[in-house]
């Protein structure tokens, strides 16, 4: 018996194993903490209407300022947040504030201003978008117009069907809808075409592959004009040296986001950019 409980017990507190469970757990309840105690906020990063180079609207991308970390990227928090389920709360404190945001900004600066926010798989499972969207629009008074839902692959393909049917609710209402990351899942342009996507966003790994400017381009260029045969319109993201603006000008993107026009920046820094707008 004691050789069993040993044996056991050698494989609760192997190290490594231990080290795992408890930071997964530990970053589970930080990240509960974190919501209550208000430490997450948006970046926004700018989208750039290729045809004026003036910009259009603004992607929200979440941070989390941590008293013991510092400003913690998306990347290392959202996926766990993914899989437990804190998405849902994250998820509706992120459209709330981006829509009061956005309804401030469009007042004060542009009032065809809109706002981009990503959605979750597990979100989109689990809430009721109609009522969470309306909750949001109505609470800040911001107008459909006003916003703009990117969603991926994996949020629509365990069930095209009853995507395909929230998302024409939502599109219906004038909000618009954009397919994030685009070229890094599994379905063909084809296999969606029965969405309701306004716009394509290019992922940003096929834009760092276009080096200079003599280069063909040719996935960017294929999707861009699969996109448009099918009234899709096209942002690139990812876009950082004047030659991946040159191609994707020669090839009719419609839209672009980057470090060449802008880093995310926060609230205060982005404000300044609306005052003081900058031609691309
Ligand atoms: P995403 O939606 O594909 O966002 C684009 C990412 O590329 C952002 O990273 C952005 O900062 C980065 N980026 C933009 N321009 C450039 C560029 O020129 N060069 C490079 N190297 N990177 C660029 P970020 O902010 O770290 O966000 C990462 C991911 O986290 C997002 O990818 C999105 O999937 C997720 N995310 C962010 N905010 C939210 C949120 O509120 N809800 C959900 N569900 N996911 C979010
Ligand atoms: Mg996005
Ligand atoms: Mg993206
Ligand atoms: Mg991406």
């Amino acid at each position: 018996q004691a050789k069993l409980r040993g044996k056991n017990t050698y494989h609760l507190f192997e190290p490594r194993l231990n080290a795992m469970v408890s930071d997964r757990l530990n970053l589970e309840n930080r990240l509960r903490k974190a919501l209550e105690r208000q430490e997450f906020l948006i970046y926004y990063q700018p989208k750039v209407d290729l045809r004026d180079g003036r910009m259009k609207g603004m992607e929200a991308l979440i941070r989390w300022q941590s008293p013991d970390e510092g400003l913690v990227p998306p990347d290392m928090f959202i996926p766990l947040a993914e899989e437990t389920g804190l998405i849902v709360p994250i998820g509706q404190w992120v459209l709330d504030a981006a829509c009061q945001q956005a309804k401030l900004w469009r007042d004060k600066y542009d009032p065809e201003l809109r706002v981009a926010v990503n959605l979750s798989p597990r979100q989109f499972q689990e809430v009721d978008m109609m009522s969470l969207v309306s909750y949001a629009l109505s609470n800040s008074g911001l107008t459909p117009d006003g916003l703009e839902l990117e969603i991926t692959e994996s949020l629509v393909l365990p069930n095209l069907n009853e995507a395909s049917s929230i998302l024409k609710r939502l599109a219906d209402w004038g909000l618009t809808i954009t397919m994030d990351d685009f070229g890094t899942g599994y379905s063909s342009l084809s296999h969606l075409k029965n969405l309701p996507l306004d716009y394509l966003k290019i992922d940003k790994s096929f834009i760092m592959d276009i080096k200079s400017e003599g280069e063909d381009a040719t996935l960017p260029g294929t999707i861009i004009s699969m996109a448009h045969s099918m009234g899709i319109g096209v942002i690139a993201e990812g876009v950082e040296t004047q030659a991946q603006l040159a191609i994707l000008r020669r090839l009719n993107c419609d839209y672009i986001q980057g470090y060449f026009y802008s880093r995310p920046l926060p609230e205060r820094q982005f404000e300044e950019l609306l005052a003081n707008p900058r031609r691309l």
